[in-house]
């Protein structure tokens, strides 16, 4: 858009959280462990014999190199795109004045109209557990382990520790999920919530509701988790080799300086902006993980570029309402739009369409029938207001129902579009049939 740019980062490799420790390290490991499993327990049903064996060193190997190569590649896209990537610290010493520093102590000062913050999010911590990253681990830790944990007790029933959960139970682990709540994934449709919880369950994860961890000590190699029911009541203990602490993550901004300026931030320590990014410090803006909203990598992206385009004077929006969430295990759940949850809450009348894999042609041919598509449209208009994909590369088929709500597309414009034979898209357009009781595969 014509600006000068730089982008700073203390990390040493670009791409933030996402490439380096979050999004990409864990897809890696998700896909060769579904791989893993499948060779090891599926492949003889499909008439495949195999003798499997884990090479973890390998396994890892392939994970480094793919975050090896987009960070390098995102450097690639800042050199050919003429913005200056530094390496090093940035403070914050004025409105228009950041200083960096750098590892070896060197510093510099940069004069700008414009600063944008993008420093992410960090693990939120749990009160009076220390995470050492090698026995109580974050997810940092829980992509790099060295060995396969015999038990691994995970805190926490959000995507982050349900996905890295399942990594590890299908290289062996014996996996215990205990939650606070008294389901799991909150922010998902109530309906797909329980049956993604049945499906982990029959895989072999265990879980613990509506209970809280309050500490961990060492018992020789193992570790002794004491948890109590979430509304109090007597204390008891889980014996496991490793902790995962995924509780959620927080806005990681306090080594910015931003105090000083009196940059404002919300009760969970968000830096507060308007609807267009902009703080209530001219010329200091604020996108991704450090602002409100999913703590999502293209919920960040989105806002990046609708931010820039402001700073240029431009146009720049982004619609909250189509937002795609995924949940990589296996089946996956993705989810666009409002939940029938939400929709009761705010009284908005709905109707629904549903279809289960179990009757869609493809997912029979590729054995992975488990799993349904709900779509909620609104009971007058038709316009589509929620899809909810529970399923095998729903991750994928959910592009097509958040390019529905962004258009503002009714139920029946997915029933009416040709949707190839046989994918398992078409049960995204049955249960779009669904809506108005025109299903046809079933
Ligand atoms: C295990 C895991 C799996 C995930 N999987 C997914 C997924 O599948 N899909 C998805 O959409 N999201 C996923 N996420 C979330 C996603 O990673 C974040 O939403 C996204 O990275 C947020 O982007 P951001 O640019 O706001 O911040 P970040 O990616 O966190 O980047 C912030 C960067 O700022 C740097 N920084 C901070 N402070 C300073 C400073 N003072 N000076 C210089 N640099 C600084 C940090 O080093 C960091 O590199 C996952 C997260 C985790 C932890």
């Amino acid at each position: 858009m014509g600006l000068r740019a730089a982008c700073i980062d203390q990390r040493g490799t670009f791409g933030g959280t996402c490439l380096n420790v979050g999004c990409i390290p864990s897809k890696a490991l998700l896909h060769t462990s579904e791989l893993f499993e499948e060779a090891s327990s599926d492949f003889a049903k499909l008439g495949i014999k195999a003798a499997v064996s884990l090479d973890l060193p390998a396994m890892m190997a392939h994970k480094n190199k793919v975050v090896g190569e987009l960070t390098r590649g995102v450097e690639f896209l800042l050199k050919k795109n003429k913005a200056e990537a530094i390496v090093g610290a940035a403070l914050i010493a004025a409105p228009g004045r950041i200083e960096v520093k750098a590892k070896d102590g060197a510093s510099r000062t940069i004069e700008t109209k414009h600063i944008v913050i993008a420093t992410g999010s960090d693990v939120a911590p749990l009160a009076g557990i220390k995470i050492d990253e090698t026995q109580v681990v974050s997810s940092t830790g829980a992509l790099a382990l060295k060995s396969v944990p015999k038990r691994l007790l995970v805190v926490g029933g959000g995507y982050i520790g349900l996905e890295l959960g399942s990594v590890w139970r299908r290289l062996g682990s014996e996996v215990t999920v205990v939650e606070f709540l008294d389901r799991i994934t909150p922010g998902l449709d109530g309906e797909i919530g329980k049956q993604f919880q049945r499906i982990l369950t029959r895989q072999g994860m265990k879980f613990q509701l509506s209970t809280k961890v309050v500490g961990v000590e060492k018992k020789g190699e193992a570790l002794l988790v004491t948890v109590e029911p979430a509304a109090g009541g007597e204390k008891t203990t889980l014996e496991t080799d490793i902790v995962l602490v995924s509780i959620g993550r927080r806005p990681f901004v306090d080594q910015l300086g931003i105090e000083k300026l009196g940059v404002a931030r919300d009760k969970q320590g968000r830096i507060v902006t308007d609807a267009h990014f902009a703080t209530n410090i001219a010329g200091i803006w604020a996108v991704g993980d450090c602002r409100e909203g999913p703590m999502l990598a293209h919920k960040a992206e989105d806002e990046a570029v609708a931010c820039a385009e402001r700073i240029a004077g431009r146009a720049g929006h982004v619609n909250y309402d189509a937002i795609p969430a995924v949940v990589y295990t296996a089946p996956e759940v993705a989810s666009v739009g409002k939940t029938e949850e939400e929709l009761k809450a705010a009284g908005i009348a709905y109707k629904i369409g549903k279809f289960p894999f179990t009757a869609n042609a493809r997912a029979k041919t590729i054995a992975a029938t488990e799993g349904f598509a709900k779509i909620l449209a609104d009971a007058k208009t038709d316009r589509v207001l929620g899809v909810h994909i529970l399923g095998a590369e729903a991750g994928n088929m959910i592009a097509e129902a958040a390019l529905a709500i962004e258009f503002g597309a009714a139920s029946e414009d997915i029933a009416r579009t040709s949707h190839a034979h046989p994918t398992l898209s078409e049960a995204v357009r049955q249960a779009a049939m669904g809506v108005e009781g025109w299903t046809m595969q079933m």
